[in-house]
């Protein structure tokens, strides 16, 4: 039987509706969430990542600022420019969108941003905060998995769990979710030996790899949970996952397709991300004796 598809694009707009009574009372409040969006340079993916971005902003109610920078802005430049932004209090989220040039140190940017303004939840603070099972602000795209799966109604306790991939970003905050609902959780990444063996014990397998159509029919357990992060641009100009959906969809019980998966569900929570840090900054100033 075909697994069954778990609509990324349908779950992500009922979490943005979700927003809109939340946006309602923060403007109540005299409040406008605020996101700045810094983008690096012309890579024509991360372009296309900050117009959908900026879009979904506005179709919520949060008052987006791009920030356009020279491929060749020196780091000082640009971490001034995100100190003005942390100091600014129309701001509430803040994201530099990734990849950096190479010149630029990913690491000391997203340190620089204010962790209570870290809207795509990369700061060492909140990932350290994960880590721990304190509430921070979570990465966005692990975050939206555990949203489809608990919509889709996928049991994690006890389950074995498989994350291919351990970028800071997507594979270890995964992982660590998972963890934290109770699963049996394998992390594999490039030097991992007979991966398949791995992703054949998976009762939910997360394909965070970054390759093409990487994970085959035979790699997957029958009627387990596939979660397809990758997106990959093929020389035709369209897209594919990592996984090989046309043949696994025989194989597996749940899949998320390529578009129309996990990436809607990052949109959604990193929208979520700022209006939750919008609600904490309303929060805090109406607690604020001054
Ligand atoms: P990275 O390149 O940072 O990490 C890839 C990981 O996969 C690494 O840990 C690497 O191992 C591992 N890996 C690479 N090749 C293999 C292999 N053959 N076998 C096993 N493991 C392997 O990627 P990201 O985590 O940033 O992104 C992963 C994918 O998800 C990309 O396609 C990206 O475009 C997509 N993505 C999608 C998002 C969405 O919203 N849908 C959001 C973010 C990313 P090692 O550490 O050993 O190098």
């Amino acid at each position: 039987m075909a697994a069954r598809i778990i609509d990324g694009k349908s779950i992500a707009a009922d979490v943005r509706r979700a927003l809109g009574p939340r946006v309602a009372a923060l403007a109540a409040r005299g409040v406008r969430p605020g996101l700045a969006v810094i983008r690096v340079g012309d890579d024509p993916a991360s372009r296309v990542y900050v117009r959908n971005k900026e879009r979904a902003c506005e179709q919520t109610g949060i008052a987006s600022r791009h920030i356009a920078l020279p491929a060749r802005v020196d780091e000082a430049e640009l971490l001034g420019t995100i100190h003005q932004l942390n100091a600014d209090a129309a701001v509430h989220g803040i994201l530099v969108q990734l990849p950096l040039p190479h010149h630029l140190d990913p690491g000391r940017v997203v340190e620089a941003i204010a962790p209570h303004k870290d809207a795509d939840g990369f700061h060492p603070m909140n990932t350290g905060a994960l880590l721990v099972g304190r509430t921070g602000f979570l990465p966005c795209t692990p975050a939206g998995i555990m949203v489809m799966l608990d919509r889709s109604g996928i049991e994690l306790r006890g389950k074995r769990a498989v994350v291919v991939g351990r970028s800071n970003i997507v594979g270890k905050p995964m992982a660590l979710l998972l963890l934290q609902r109770d699963a049996t959780v394998t992390i594999c990444h490039s030097k991992t030996r007979d991966l398949p063996a791995l992703t054949r014990e998976a009762d939910v397998l997360v394909a965070a790899l970054g390759r093409a159509r990487a994970i085959s029919a035979a790699m997957v357990k029958p009627g387990a949970c596939v979660i397809d992060v990758g997106i990959n641009r093929l020389e035709d100009g369209s897209l594919a996952g990592d996984v090989d959906t046309t043949a696994v969809r025989d194989v597996a019980g749940w899949i998320t397709p390529v578009p129309g998966g996990v990436g809607p569900m990052t949109v959604a929570m990193l929208l979520a991300n700022c209006v939750r840090a919008a609600e904490l900054a309303a929060a805090s100033a109406s607690s604020d004796p001054d």
